[in-house]
């Protein structure tokens, strides 16, 4: 049997009926279910707002467009990001026409908060911090930064559901937490994802443009009483963004599991640590001191990477690459060479399976080969 690096597990039952409810009462768009969801997540993630989108990306995007417009931002306004991640974080801040300043990242593969300070000029307005594979990294340090020289800071949490520092939930601290609930993260949807802002205007503000800037939400004009539904006012131009109750629906029961399904995966991460242990060839990436990792990703260095991946490719095991350097990539060649470490890693790291139906025999089947041909 093949082994691959992400398996969804969905409670399939339990989501039919979260979502036959929603077909039976004929509403499976905003509100209802979205309201729900919302709510369990702002209790679970200890975020006092909590909204939710139909996608991390959209959310990303949403909130350099609230900082942008009301901090009062130029075009080409700096952004401080990182080369090391999926490229919707780097896209976002295109879309807002501010500029992606690439800063180099460390052993967690997280952004170094030495670079990013010394990547600061007068026209840097924010810092995109990625917990890659549910590791915090140095993110204190992140935090501690932006608060000194006055840079909002976003996080993408599409890793992160359920990393808590110790013991709290990640992210209280950042002007907007993204969360991404796409079917191989560790709550898997089939798309959607939660913007949680600090701010409660913020949070407002975005729950109008989520819904092109109309001022009143469809489910609560016809769940008001009485007359004037068509009512609305629209202040100023929005997006297409939020979610909706079939994916609210699957959130709801996926949240269920998410400690245990987390639990887990910090299981299989263990089994390949101790199995990896003093064997040399393949290094672990550790995770932060104090971080309890959701660990949605468990991912080695090796020297010959690519080679590596063929090889066990030929077992029927297909692991992955979390990421290639975004400055590889034609359209951000402009920051290629500034990021040493990110490129290194580029061609060193591979994600080994981490889903559900592994079992430690097969963590150990795919150490062992892992060992012989990296070694
Ligand atoms: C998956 C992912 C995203 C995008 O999430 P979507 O919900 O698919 O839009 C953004 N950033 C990182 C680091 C991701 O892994």
């Amino acid at each position: 049997m093949a082994i691959q690096l992400f398996v969804p597990s969905f409670r399939i039952d339990e989501c039919l009926k979260a979502i036959r409810e929603c077909l039976e009462k004929g509403w499976t768009g905003l509100g209802f279910k979205t309201i729900e969801f919302e709510q369990a997540w702002s209790k679970y993630s200890e975020l006092p707002h909590a909204h939710f989108l139909n996608s991390n990306t959209v959310g990303l995007h949403l909130a350099l467009h609230v900082m942008k417009s009301r901090f009062g931002w130029a075009d080409d306004d700096e952004v401080i990001t990182t080369p090391f991640t999926f490229v919707s974080t780097n896209h976002a801040i295109l879309y807002c026409r501010l500029r992606p300043v690439f800063a180099d990242i460390d052993d967690f593969l997280c952004l170094d908060p030495s670079s990013v300070a010394a990547r600061i000029t007068s026209r840097t307005r924010a810092v995109m911090f990625v917990g890659v594979g549910g590791n915090t990294g140095q993110y204190d340090k992140i935090v501690d930064l932006c608060r000194q020289r006055g840079l909002k800071l976003i996080l993408d949490a599409a890793h992160m559901a359920g990393t808590r520092v110790n013991g709290r939930q990640v992210g209280p601290e950042p002007d907007a937490v993204v969360f991404s609930f796409q079917a191989v993260k560790n709550l898997p949807t089939a798309d959607s994802g939660m913007i949680c802002f600090k701010d409660a205007e913020d949070d407002e503000r975005a729950r109008k443009l989520t819904w092109l800037g109309i001022n009143k939400d469809t489910y609560s004009r016809t769940a008001a009483q009485g007359a004037y539904k068509w009512m609305y006012n629209v202040e100023e131009v929005g997006f297409k963004y939020h979610g909706n109750s079939i994916m609210a629906s699957m959130g709801l029961v996926q949240l269920r599991w998410l400690d245990q399904d987390n639990s887990y995966r910090r299981q299989l991460a263990s089994w390949y640590r101790a199995r990896l242990a003093g064997r040399g060839a393949a290094r672990a990436v550790e995770v932060a001191c104090g971080c309890e990792s959701a660990t949605h990703l468990f991912q080695v260095r090796v020297n010959r990477r690519d080679a590596v991946m063929l090889a066990l490719n030929e077992h029927q095991i297909y692991p992955g690459v979390h990421y290639r350097d975004n400055t590889d990539y034609s359209m951000y060649a402009y920051g290629s060479g500034s990021c040493p470490n990110a490129a290194r890693a580029s061609n060193e790291v591979i994600s080994l399976p981490l889903h559900l139906n592994l079992t430690r025999d097969d963590v150990a089947t795919i150490c062992d080969l892992l060992i012989r041909y990296a070694g």
